[in-house]
């Protein structure tokens, strides 16, 4: 009798998840297609170096990651249309930081909202002093919440060379706080032994951001997160490059992401 209480709980389960989803669709007006569109693919190959660097078996689940991405998260725009080369940048950016943890998600977040330009901190993307292009939410319903300038989402990846993507930068956000703190430490993805080595690295790296020996951006020495998205945009954007400016930092963010994408990415 039980199993049959278990398989009814389950179906009903199923089911209501089934209809959340399609509610979704009705209300977004989009649908992850079942088979990945030949359209979706030539787009990545052209513009995400990331995806056009994997293994065929690879881009396979980079797909299927994409399309989990999109049932999951909805993708809203704000006073400006969202084509499906949005939707496919914004899942690129989140699954290329959590690519080596397959059975990883970002739990908490549920929309990613898609602005028309820069914003300010007072979310306005019309008036003066808008220089925020990225931002993940902090507070109540917003804990769920992403934001991107749509402009600045598409220039990350159309730039494959200035070492910067805030789309990656945002989502590296949300690795490091998995663990409840975003504090630059992804105590989740590191030994505990590593930790101290790595504050060190980022307070002599951040020495030599001050002084200006160093090619990170000055924004990486504003706090401990930030260096940790600013270094992970240049390490996945120019990885050999960041291992041959940076090769301890190079090691400590190929431990963090399970990856030593130098080896494979061309750049
Ligand atoms: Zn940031």
């Amino acid at each position: 009798m039980k199993i049959f209480t278990f398989l009814f709980v389950a179906f009903l389960l199923g089911l209501i998840a089934w209809f959340i989803y399609h509610a979704r669709v009705k209300k977004s007006g989009f649908e992850v297609p079942p088979a990945f569109p030949e359209r979706w693919r030539s787009f990545l190959q052209r513009e995400v170096n990331f995806y056009a660097a994997l293994s065929a078996a690879e881009k396979l689940r980079f797909e299927s990651d994409v399309q989990h991405f999109l049932k999951r998260v909805r993708i809203t725009g704000i006073g400006t249309p969202i084509e499906d080369e949005d939707r496919l940048l914004v899942a690129s950016s989140a699954v290329i930081p959590i690519f080596a943890f397959p059975n990883w998600e970002y739990q908490s977040l549920l929309e990613v909202l898609l602005y028309p330009d820069l914003f300010s901190q007072e979310f306005d993307f019309t008036g003066h002093d808008r220089s925020i292009a990225g931002m993940v939410g902090s507070g109540g319903v917003m804990n769920h919440v992403v934001i991107f300038s749509k402009p600045a989402l598409r220039l990350g990846f159309d730039n494959k060379s200035d070492k910067h993507n805030v789309g990656i930068h945002e989502f590296v956000h949300l690795f490091d706080k998995q663990d409840g703190n975003l504090d630059g430490i992804p105590a989740v993805f590191m030994q505990n032994q590593a930790v101290l080595p790595w504050l060190h690295l980022i307070r002599s790296s951040t020495e030599e951001i001050l002084s200006g020996k160093s090619d990170l951006i000055l924004y990486a020495s504003t706090n401990r997160q930030e260096f940790l998205a600013i270094a992970a945009e240049y390490f996945f954007e120019r990885p050999s490059l960041f291992q041959k400016n940076h090769p301890e930092l190079y090691e400590a963010l190929s431990s963090f992401f399970k990856t030593d994408l130098a080896k494979r990415m061309k750049d």
